[in-house]
This record gives C-alpha cells, sequence and structure tokens, in this order.
C-alpha cells in the first residue's frame, strides 16, 4: 500500500469515527431519551388506566353482589344460601308459586253428602254420555249430567267442581264458547282454591280456555302465568301444561314472536332450576368458606364461570355467578367510565386457558394487568385499534428506527477503530522498516566501497607488481563491486523517484529474448564465473516477441530477481526462462531458483517496501528489502504483473507478465 493511499484510508477512519462517535452521541443525548420518556409516559398512563379500570371492575361486582343481600336478587344469576348451606335463591322449582295458596272455603256445608253423591252419578253420566258416538247438547245422559252439575254449581263447597263438569259437557258438545264462559266463572269465583288433587282451579281453567280459545290469546296467558310461577302445582304438572301450551300456539301464527319470548323465559327459568341443583351440592362448602369479604372461585361446573359471595349481616351467604364474558362486559363499561382514549379497547384473558381467549396481537398491545385479587388468573389488556392513532405506534416505529441506526453507527464506529489501530501500527512498522533500511542501506553501500576502495589502494601501492593476471583480477573486483554499488543505488534512486512521482519511463518497443540475455549477461560480469550455474531457455515462439517496456528498467527488474535467486537459492542452478503465453496474449519472463522457497503467508509480503522475510533477516542475508517492491511497480507502471510461486524447499519461481505488442 502506497503512503499516499495509507494517508487517505487511515484520514476516511478518521473520519468514519468522528462522524459516528457523534453520531451515537447525538442519538444518545438528545433524541433517544426524548422518545424514550414518552414512551415510558404513555406506557405508565396506560398501566395506570388498566390497573384503574381493573379495580372498578372489582368494585363494580362486589357491589353487586353486596346488592343482592341489600335489595334482594334481581335476576337468575344470583345467589343466597343461608348460613347451613341450604339454598334459599334460585329455586329449583321455579314455576311454582312463591306464596302458599290459601284453602279456605272447605269446611263442610250443609247437604254436603248429598251433594258429593250428585258429582258422582253426573261424573258417571258424563262419562258414559257419549260413547263412541259425537255428542250434541241433546243426548240424554249428557243433558242429565249437566242438570246434575247445574243443581250443585251454587254451593261453594262442590261448586269448582261441578263448574269443571260443566264446561267439560259444553265441550263434548261443541260448545266452546259456553265452555270458555263456564271456566272463567270457574277463575272469578274458586281462582284461589285447590282441587283434591293439590291443583288448583286457576290453572286447571285457563289450561281449558287455552283449549277451547278461538286465538292465540288464553294460551299465551296460561303461559305466562305458569312462568310467572302463579301457580302453586308440582313442577311437572306445570311443565306439562306449558309444552302442552306451546303446542297449542303453534296453530296461532300471530304468535310467533310473544311465543319465542316466552319459550325464551321457560328456558331461563330451568337454567335457574339447574344452577340452583348445582348450589345445592356446593352449598354447605360455600357456607363455611364465605367470609363478609368477597371471595370468588372458578365454577366447579362451567370452566368460563365464577361465583362470587360473600357472608351478609345476616349470616347468609349472598352471591352472584359470572361468566368471562360478563366480566369482559364490565371491563368495556368501566373503560367509558375511566375515559379511554377513543383508539384503545380493553379485553380480558383468561391466563390459564390462553386458547381460550381470542388473544390480542402483540403488535397492538399496550398494557396488561392482573383483573385483580379476587380474579388472579384473568387479566385486563389494553389494546389499541389501528397503528398508531395515538401516536405509540409511531413511536415504537421511531424507536425501532433509532435501535437500528445507533446499531449501525456502533458497527461504523467499531470498524473506524479497528481500521485506525491498523493504521497506526502500519504506520509504527512502516517507520521501524525505513530505519532499518536505513542502517541496511549504509552497510551495504559500505561493504562494496570498502573492497573497492582496497583493491584500488593495492593497485596504487603496485601489490601485483608484474602479475598482470593479478592486476586484472584486482580491476574485475572493483568492476563487479562498482556494478553491485551501481544497481544499488540504482534502486535506490528508482525508490525515490517513484516515491516522489517523478519517475518517467520511456518506453520502446522491446525483443524479450533481448532482454533476457542482457540481463543474463549482466548478471554474469557481475560474478566473474563464480556462484550457481544459470540455465537460460527462450523459447522459440517467444524469442521473436515484442513488448513495450522501458529496457533498462526491464533488465533491472530481471536483474533484481536473478540476484534474489542468487542470495536465497542456496547452491541451485538458477533457470531464466522466457515463454509465450498466446492465448492471454502475453510473454513471460521467470526466474527459478532451488532455495527453501516462500511460505504462502510471506508470499504477499515480500513485495512491500523495506519488507525482508524473518529467515533473510536471520541468516545475514544483505538485502535492503526494496527489490521486488520496485519490481512490482515498475513492471505494473508497464501495464504488467509479476507473481511468485513457490512450495516451502522447492525453491520460488518468479513471473514477470508482460502484454505482447504486435
Ligand atoms: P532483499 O533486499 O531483502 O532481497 P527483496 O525485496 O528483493 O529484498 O526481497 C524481499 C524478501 O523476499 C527478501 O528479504 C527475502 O526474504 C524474500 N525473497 C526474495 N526472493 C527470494 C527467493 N528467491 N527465495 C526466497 N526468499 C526470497
Amino acid at each position: 500500500m502506497g503512503s499516499g493511499h495509507s494517508a487517505r484510508f487511515s484520514l476516511v477512519a478518521m473520519l468514519a469515527v468522528l462522524l459516528s462517535a457523534g453520531g451515537i452521541a447525538y442519538m444518545a443525548s438528545v433524541s433517544y431519551p426524548d422518545e424514550l420518556g414518552i414512551v415510558d409516559a404513555r406506557r405508565r398512563q396506560h398501566q395506570e388506566k388498566a390497573e384503574e379500570i381493573g379495580e372498578r371492575v372489582q368494585a363494580a361486582i362486589v357491589e353487586e353482589v353486596r346488592s343482592v343481600s341489600e335489595v334482594g336478587p334481581s335476576d337468575g344469576a344470583h345467589f343466597i344460601i343461608d348460613a347451613q348451606g341450604k339454598v334459599l335463591v334460585p329455586s329449583i322449582e321455579p314455576l311454582r308459586g312463591r306464596e302458599e295458596t290459601i284453602l279456605e272455603g272447605l269446611l263442610p256445608l250443609r247437604g254436603f253428602q248429598a251433594r258429593q253423591r250428585n258429582l258422582e252419578r253426573a261424573r258417571a253420566l258424563e262419562a258414559r254420555a257419549c260413547p263412541g258416538k259425537t255428542c250434541t247438547s241433546e243426548s240424554p245422559k249428557l243433558r242429565q249430567a249437566a242438570t246434575l252439575y247445574e243443581g250443585i254449581e251454587k254451593f261453594s263447597d262442590t261448586g269448582a267442581e261441578a263448574l269443571l263438569g260443566l264446561a267439560r259437557l259444553h265441550r263434548m258438545a261443541g260448545q266452546n264458547d259456553l265452555a270458555a264462559s263456564r271456566y272463567r266463572e270457574l277463575i272469578g269465583r274458586f281462582g284461589e282454591r285447590v282441587s283434591d288433587a293439590g291443583l288448583p282451579y286457576a290453572l286447571l281453567a285457563e289450561i281449558g280456555l287455552s283449549e277451547v280459545g278461538k286465538t292465540a290469546g288464553p294460551t299465551l296467558k296460561l303461559l305466562r302465568s305458569i312462568l310467572g310461577a302463579q301457580y302453586n302445582a308440582p313442577n311437572a304438572l306445570l311443565e306439562v301444561a306449558a309444552q302442552e301450551a306451546f303446542r297449542t300456539l303453534a296453530r296461532f301464527p300471530e304468535s310467533g314472536d310473544q311465543e319465542e319470548a316466552l319459550r325464551r323465559d321457560m328456558q331461563g327459568l330451568q337454567e335457574t332450576a339447574a344452577l340452583a341443583m348445582r348450589l345445592t351440592s356446593r352449598g354447605a362448602e360455600l357456607a363455611a368458606d364465605a367470609t363478609f369479604a368477597a371471595k370468588a372461585v372458578v365454577a366447579p361446573w362451567q370452566q368460563e364461570s365464577m361465583l362470587v359471595y360473600q357472608r351478609g349481616a345476616d349470616d347468609r351467604i349472598y352471591g352472584l355467578v359470572l361468566t368471562e364474558a360478563q366480566i369482559r362486559e364490565h371491563a368495556t363499561v368501566e373503560a367509558r367510565g375511566v375515559g379511554l382514549h377513543s383508539s384503545l379497547h380493553v379485553s380480558v384473558e383468561n391466563l390459564q386457558r390462553p386458547e381460550a381467549v381470542e388473544k390480542v396481537d402483540r403488535n397492538t398491545r399496550r398494557a396488561q394487568v392482573s383483573l385483580g385479587p379476587l380474579w388472579p388468573h384473568l387479566a385486563l389488556v389494553l389494546w389499541q385499534e389501528g397503528q398508531g392513532s395515538d401516536g405509540m405506534g409511531d413511536i415504537a416505529e421511531a424507536r425501532r428506527r433509532h435501535r437500528a441506526i445507533t446499531g449501525g453507527l456502533i458497527a461504523v464506529l467499531v470498524l473506524g477503530l479497528l481500521a485506525t489501530i491498523r493504521g497506526a501500527a502500519r504506520e509504527r512498522e512502516l517507520a521501524r522498516l525505513k530505519s532499518d533500511f536505513v542502517s541496511t542501506v549504509s552497510h551495504e553501500l559500505k561493504t562494496p566501497l570498502t573492497s573497492i576502495r582496497m583493491f584500488a589502494e593495492m593497485l596504487q601501492q603496485g601489490v601485483a607488481g608484474d602479475d598482470r593476471a593479478r592486476e586484472s583480477h584486482y580491476q574485475g573486483i572493483i568492476v563487479k563491486e562498482s556494478e553491485r554499488l551501481g544497481l544499488l543505488i540504482a534502486n535506490l534512486l528508482d525508490y525515490s523517484q517513484i516515491e516522489r512521482g517523478s519517475r518517467t519511463y520511456k518506453q520502446e518497443k522491446q525483443r524479450v529474448g533481448d532482454i533476457a540475455r542482457e540481463a543474463a549477461q549482466t548478471f554474469a560480469r557481475f560474478r566473474e564465473g563464480e556462484g550457481q550455474e544459470l540455465t537460460q531457455t527462450i523459447d522459440e515462439n517467444a524469442a521473436e516477441r515484442f513488448v513495450q517496456a522501458d529496457r533498462n528498467v526491464l533488465v533491472q527488474c530481471v536483474l533484481n530477481l536473478l540476484s534474489n535467486a542468487a542470495k536465497y537459492g542456496e547452491d541451485g542452478p538458477i533457470e531464466l526462462r522466457v515463454q509465450r503465453d498466446a492465448d492471454a496474449g502475453v510473454v513471460a519472463l521467470s526466474v527459478r531458483d532451488h532455495g527453501p522457497g516462500i511460505s504462502s503467508s510471506e508470499q504477499e509480503k515480500i513485495f512491500r517496501e523495506f519488507y525482508r522475510a524473518p529467515a533473510a533477516v536471520k541468516s545475514a542475508i544483505e538485502g535492503t528489502g526494496l527489490g521486488l517492491a520496485l519490481v512490482k511497480r515498475h513492471v505494473e507502471a508497464q501495464g504488467g504483473e509479476v507473481r511468485v510461486h513457490s512450495v516451502l524447499g522447492e525453491g520460488a519461481t518468479f513471473t514477470i507478465e508482460l502484454p505482447e505488442v504486435g
């Protein structure tokens, strides 16, 4: 990496650090806490509202239980149990009248027995009046029976039965109007009485009326009286009568709505009876458990219902049955009471049966609180309809965005810091390499200079005498050392020119084979036939190929590679080879040695300025660490590439590739 490049890089890294740190500081100090504050305040507000609603729901229900003890039950869901556990309300027989019918006028009057006999005779005649054929009012037995009934109809002891008998006779003769008037008279005179069979005459008369009526009116009236528990008759009978009446009503299409309403009442009463039955088996337990403070349990017969109960001042237990749906309704009502934002809604979730409730979507949930100590398994959930209508959605969105931005900034900061640290380490390394370089270069300069001076002095002092061979040997050493010095100085100059950016190249068309030959000759001259053997192979198809290059520079590059091969290649031969790759359109100059090779981790580093592999430094092989860096710069400047291929222990091959020109 060039120093200009690395300076730009560290500047960018530093800017990244500064900007991201500034951004994080801004997010942290200004923007984020602001919104956090709003979000938290809003959340607290929601939580408080939810708690308030929960408390109000509980208070409302407890109040309702208390009002049962004060004003009495208002509908079927309330119950009252006495201190011994007996269920007082609701009634197991809700169809039975609450008041005992007063049985009056049963003291036998004078002539009672005679009238009783007539009554029996009339009934016997009535039974045989029209066997198997249609009756008319003229049928003799029917007439006789009617006369007998009429005779005893005025008396209060037999009157009711006589009227019933007369009504029956009229119906047999098809005189429904007359029958109806008898029934009405029966209601008017004996409505309060109960027959020997324990049946209220009013009920019997109403049933009769409903049967002979031409409209739905009497039947509806009968049903209402049964459902209104006006008769103190056995439940089973009342139910049969009611079912019968419902069947009769089917004849009158106009009764539809009313019939439906009565049917619902009937069903309600039956549910009340069912509740009473269920409570009966729990009564003692509830009575023992109740306190003056309200308590609640899940209804043992139905998971989504609760019994809420409390001991009243009179020691009775007052309570009500609530379904979860009703509790939810209470919550909705109370939510209106606390002035909840119009976009907020409440829902009640059962924590023990999460599958049973429609779960509120996580994104719309705003708060969740326990519905109160009475119902620890029920939670009140506040949720919002439509994203962001009270700003919470926007804020949540902004919060997510802020988190993402801050996360991104932190990542940039970390990367920037890493890059800065790396840059600083690299700078330090460069400084160290440069200082090493100065001492190596001084040493490198000094060595050839010393031998040049030494041999020049020897020549001057005539040490060689007349020995021409010796003299020429000394001169050769001086030339060799000067060439070495020249290559070193050329490298140094090149480096400083490249660093300053003032290096220029004189590019001309060059025959690759010539370059290889020149480099090999110069190299041989340096060594005066010493050192490893150098073999030169110039492929036939490559010898006459041309490249565009600065001849001196390219020769110097190959010389650098050859000089490295000699320095590091131990005793093995050095091979210089010229090849052509027609497909890629390149010519390659490669130098191969048989030295220790270069590990793959080192292969990239050796092209850096001043870098010397630790092995090279250790083995005291002279060098500046500039050779390969310069080869790379030079070759790349001429549009080529330098590559190294090496396997440890098997030597190294450096290749310069240049594009071929025509
Ligand atoms: P130097 O002046 O140290 O030779 P270079 O830039 O020419 O500088 O080489 C850099 C480093 O690469 C050398 O110090 C040496 O460790 C390694 N190197 C270069 N050529 C070879 C080679 N042929 N075999 C093994 N190592 C080599």
